[in-house]
């Protein structure tokens, strides 16, 4: 039988406005229990909300850079059903007619392009938090629950793609994408650790083209969690239809500590959340001048930077995907490039050596203490074969860790490369001497003999010989 998998993804995005999104409380995570609330926020009778012109922006925004329709008219309604962490016993939600809807976003792959469909990107608030205290097992685990209202009311934009992703990795991709676009828009924080940045996914399997029975997946916390849930989940449903077994349309939940997912309420249990139009607020209808107006605010997004990533550079799609998933690694790699060196060594030394010093230190590159040009000179000095591609990672660790410049590093520990074709040459002219056995069998064509007698020439200079001459030095001297 030939399966396929099929994905489709609905993101929650925390927008980074300063007041929530119907009242005028502040938005600061971190704050006391319930000090950021007011009677909006937290749903008290007779009160009105109104929405937050910023928020709108900011998902038109979104809407305009996954290539959605603005929506002429659209109109929040009211999503029923009753929740601890809901005051209002409903959420401010949009549901036909949405803020923007009809996007693209394609993503690389290795050596294919997706096309991905946006069905829509509305706006909406989120709910407060509830926090589980003891562990009797009265209530969800817990003793009791305690409710924290800071949250509640914050906006949200939910984006929601069409099921066109084909595998776990295409999803993470997809991703990565979107979180990179949110961040080049300056819209959200999109912290998945801290929530700020959710995403659930739908997931069946079809078999010999036929649809399969979709299982949605839900607490994916982090990009890896999103592709081990997805990997269990299509390898489960596959196992299942192996073994003639029937799939049931349910939500699942994922637990990232045993690794698989279980569930947690079937169709028959969903939610009727009997919709209707939030009569307290007008609805939404962005004049054209203000959507192009915020148009022209578009910056060069992710999608587009790695694709000049690639053409101008000459970079992989990998490492140019990588580059361009921050801004600020993006716009460090460009400030390297106009030291004049090689994009693709500079490319190369940022995605791999600076990338783990950076990890490794958990310091983002916005506080890197190498600066671009540091970076551009230690390229230039393995270019120049002044210093060895190995002495150079030691000596970005130390620039690394000191915020000293590589050329005054490497004239401070005197690492300078031997690189002196006359100083070379006498170095050589002694091994060759104190070593008459190799030499003759390096004369008779022996080639493991150079490996030792090159070995000799690293051990009387330390290993700071230019290798490359050091080995040309002793096959001229000894075929001549
Ligand atoms: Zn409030």
């Amino acid at each position: 039988m030939a399966y396929e998998t099929i994905i489709g993804l609905e993101i929650h995005a925390e927008l980074n406005t300063e007041s929530k999104m119907f009242c005028g409380c502040s938005t600061a995570f971190g704050g006391a229990p319930n000090s950021n609330t007011c009677p909006i926020c937290l749903g008290h009778p007779g009160v009105l909300p109104v929405a937050n012109e910023q928020a709108i922006a900011d998902t038109i925004l979104l809407g305009l850079a996954l290539n959605c329709e603005i929506t002429p008219r659209s109109v929040f309604h009211r999503k029923n059903y009753f929740y601890p962490d809901m005051p209002k016993n409903f959420q401010i939600s949009q549901y036909d007619i949405p803020l923007t809807r009809s996007g693209l976003l394609e993503i690389e792959m290795d050596g294919y392009t997706r096309r991905v469909g946006i069905t829509r990107v509305h706006l909406e608030e989120d709910t407060g938090k509830s926090i589980h205290i003891g562990e009797s097992g009265r209530i969800h685990g817990a003793d009791f629950s305690l409710e924290d209202f800071n949250r509640a009311g914050i906006p949200l934009a939910e984006i929601v793609t069409e099921p066109d992703l084909r595998s776990p990795d295409e999803a993470r991709t997809f991703m990565q994408l979107l979180r990179a676009t949110l961040e080049y828009l300056e819209i959200s924080d999109c912290k998945m650790e801290e929530g700020s940045l959710r995403c659930d996914a739908n997931i069946s399997v079809s078999v010999d083209g036929e649809m399969g029975t979709k299982v949605e997946i839900k607490n994916m916390n982090s990009f890896r969690s999103l592709s081990r849930a997805l990997t269990y989940e299509e390898e489960r449903q596959r196992f299942a239809l192996d073994q003639g077994e029937t799939l049931v349309q349910e939500t699942r939940h994922w637990d990232d500590a045993a690794g698989i997912t279980h569930p947690l309420r079937s169709k028959e249990e969903a939610f009727d959340y009997r919709y209707f139009p939030e009569p307290d607020l007008v609805p939404i209808e962005p004049d054209q001048a203000w959507v192009e107006d915020l148009r022209g605010r578009l910056p060069e997004l992710p999608a587009e930077r790695q694709r000049r990533f690639r053409e101008q550079y000459g970079l992989s799609s990998e490492i140019a995907a990588m580059l361009t998933g921050e801004k600020a690694l993006a716009d460090y790699f460009e400030r390297a490039v106009e030291t004049g060196q090689h994009p693709v060594e500079l490319a190369k030394w940022i995605a791999g050596d600076l990338f783990a010093l950076l990890k490794e230190a958990v310091v983002p590159i916005q506080a890197c203490p190498l600066h671009p040009r540091g970076l551009g000179e230690l390229v230039a000095l393995v270019a120049q074969k002044i210093i060895s591609g190995k002495m150079a990672k030691d000596v970005l660790k130390e620039a690394f860790d000191t915020g000293k410049g590589p050329k005054e590093i490497v004239e401070k520990k005197g690492l300078l490369q031997i690189a002196d074709e006359g100083e070379l040459a006498s170095v050589v002219d002694e091994v060759i001497a104190d070593n008459p056995d190799a030499a003759g069998d390096l004369r008779e064509g022996k080639e493991q003999a150079l490996k030792f007698l090159m070995g000799q020439v690293m051990k009387k200079t330390r290993g700071k010989a230019n290798p490359e001459m050091a080995s040309d030095l002793i096959r001229k001297k000894l075929s001549g």
